[in-house]
């Protein structure tokens, strides 16, 4: 009788270690930079989106002191393997801070557009070890192409930055699995059926997508967001410190779900 109640003993922690093992490993934690900047990690690995700039007119950024930790890849920004940009604008990317970044972070590698890649190669000069970490992938507008990077796997999406006068930037949205997760950041894409209507989003299942925060405050535009990306979870983003308040507020007023990232720093768990 003992040794059937110690097997079982056993039998339950081996069931509790597989079980609570696989789901740290579908465990996603996401640090919010400032704007639109994020660390997701998973498991053993990581990428940065949008982190890597600098202070930029009004909006947001990283107090100075954890603005250089992030650049020389300290704690805890350490880690990332992958570095995604959605454009070129300075208040989601500087090519220095970028190659900061490559330079600190042993196998780093940037995938984006060839704005962005240019720009970083521009400041790298003749670092050949560098530049061979830069991976450009500009699918046109309504295109998309997928890439595997170890565990993590990539679709980039051509979405139109929105606002004619920005026609000129290249502006990519990024699905991304990685943790058993499907999210979804799109950069500054205008809003617009026409802009998201190629890629079918509302049939990718996207756990949570993170969005500019206006596209969340009208009645239409929510519309919209539910007909085109039919997220299970929204986080806002992009949201200025002056605004930030009143912005959160009307967002939670209209879904309460809803997760507004206005704190440099702030982590959520998905
Ligand atoms: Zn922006």
């Amino acid at each position: 009788m003992r040794h059937y109640f110690h097997s079982a003993l056993i039998l339950a922690y081996a069931a509790g270690q597989l079980l609570f093992g696989f789901q740290a490993d579908r465990s996603l934690q996401v640090l919010h930079l400032a704007n639109e900047g994020l660390l997701i990690r998973s498991g053993g690995q990581a990428l940065l989106i949008d982190g890597l700039f600098r202070p930029y007119r009004v909006y947001a950024h990283l107090p100075p002191d954890q603005s250089r930790a992030l650049e020389a890849a300290q704690s805890p920004f350490e880690g990332a393997d992958l570095i995604l940009v959605s454009h070129i604008h300075g208040d989601h990317f500087h090519p220095q801070s970028v190659s900061n970044y490559l330079s600190s972070q042993d196998g780093a590698i940037l995938a984006s557009s060839e704005q962005a890649t240019a720009a970083v190669r521009s400041v790298l000069r003749r670092d050949e070890a560098l530049r061979k970490r830069l991976i450009d992938i500009t699918p046109a507008v309504g295109k998309k192409e997928k890439r595997k990077f170890g565990k993590i796997e990539v679709t980039f999406l051509g979405l139109r930055h929105g606002a004619e006068r920005h026609s000129w930037v290249q502006n990519l949205g990024h699905l991304i699995r990685m943790g058993g997760k499907t999210l979804l950041h799109v950069g500054d894409a205008e809003l617009s059926s026409a802009n998201f209507r190629p890629f079918k989003l509302s049939k990718e299942k996207i756990d949570v997508a993170f969005l500019p925060y206006w596209y969340l405050l009208s009645e239409e535009d929510r519309q919209l967001v539910g007909e085109q990306i039919a997220p299970r979870r929204i986080a806002a983003m992009h949201v200025l410190p002056s605004e930030a308040e009143e912005v959160c507020k009307k967002i939670g007023q209209a879904l309460p779900d809803a997760i507004c990232l206005k704190e440099p720093l702030q982590v959520e768990r998905f």
